[in-house]
């Protein structure tokens, strides 16, 4: 695995300069582009890491899992009442099927449903932001982890998208905090910081039927695991969520930090890291190094066992 890491970052590096960093959102334009690393955790607990495995990057769109999970603990299907679990095949701040489809968002991972599962969570929380905080550092056993308060403060100034589907939801009656409070709590999210490391420590219970890989805590029921990696398979990279399962064939969550999880259940949970991104949000080498993972383990969810 270590020699298969290294010889992948090696085959992807020439793509670094090829792809285009998040600039709206102000402060994820700052990071320095030419990053590359990866992350693999097993299901025995074992890890294995290349390049800038351990330098933590936005997070972004990857707390969209975290949060799902936290909903799914406290209100399990109720939370289907609220949105669906279909892919949207549009952007993941596309606010178009929201109206016709009255303030019901497609699935967790666009915005708009991640915004319906905040709002589910600001009702449960006292501290949403803080819960959140934790259970992550649970999750990824360490205990240091914290949001970048100016990437946070960054993406409240340059909100105008996501605060729109907000209130659009809540026009349709399906909001029912204040919405300024939940798109805090839910900027507090994405702006975690977190390595390769980290996440794919974090992720490892994806990998291993609910449980967490370091800690045996039981995190989901093997039904509920199952579940959510389909809606990562469907929905995990919005509008290329069909190349992705092409290409690389693993349930997946992307971020606009660069940041990409993938589980292979069953074996490991995985991470890799490149803050340059392509046309639909995704990191370029990222996805690249993902396809050629999946290529060379000979395996994904739709190859044989
Ligand atoms: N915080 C980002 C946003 O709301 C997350 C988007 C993403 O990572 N795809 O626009």
């Amino acid at each position: 695995m270590q020699a298969l890491l290294d010889d992948i970052l090696e085959q992807v590096r020439p793509l670094l300069g090829q792809g285009k960093l998040a600039d709206y959102i102000p402060a994820l334009a700052e990071v320095p582009a030419e990053r590359l690393g990866i992350a693999v955790c097993g299901v025995d607990g074992s890890l294995y890491t290349a390049g800038d495995a351990s330098e933590a990057f936005s997070i972004q769109s990857i707390s969209k899992v975290f949060s799902l999970v936290q909903a799914i603990q406290y209100s399990g299907e109720d939370i289907w009442q609220r949105l669906g679990h279909e892919p949207s095949g549009q952007p993941f701040n596309s606010l178009v099927q929201l109206e016709f489809e009255r303030g019901r968002p497609r699935n967790p991972f666009i915005n708009a449903g991640a915004l319906v599962i905040c709002d589910i969570n600001q009702s449960r929380f006292a501290a949403p932001a803080l819960s959140m905080r934790d259970f992550v550092r649970r999750l990824a056993g360490n205990a240091q982890l914290v949001a970048d308060a100016k990437v946070a403060e960054s993406e409240y100034q340059h909100r105008a998208r996501n605060a729109a589907a907000a209130y659009l939801m809540q026009s349709f009656g399906n909001f029912h905090n204040e919405v300024e409070a939940v798109l805090r709590s839910y900027f507090h999210h994405c702006a975690l910081a977190m390595s390769c490391v980290d996440l794919a420590r974090a992720c490892g219970f994806l990998a291993n039927q609910g449980r967490c890989p370091q800690s045996g805590e039981a995190i989901l029921t093997p039904r509920q695991t199952q579940q959510v990696n389909a809606i990562m398979a469907t929905s995990g990279l919005y509008d290329e969520a069909g190349n992705f399962a092409y290409r690389v064939g693993l349930p997946g969550k992307s971020g606009v930090g660069g940041g990409i999880v993938a589980v292979v259940p069953g074996r490991f949970s995985v991470c890799v890291w490149s803050p340059e991104l392509n046309a639909a949000g995704n990191s370029l080498a990222g996805l690249r190094a993902l396809e050629l993972l999946s290529e060379r383990i000979g395996w994904s969810v739709f190859a044989p066992l």
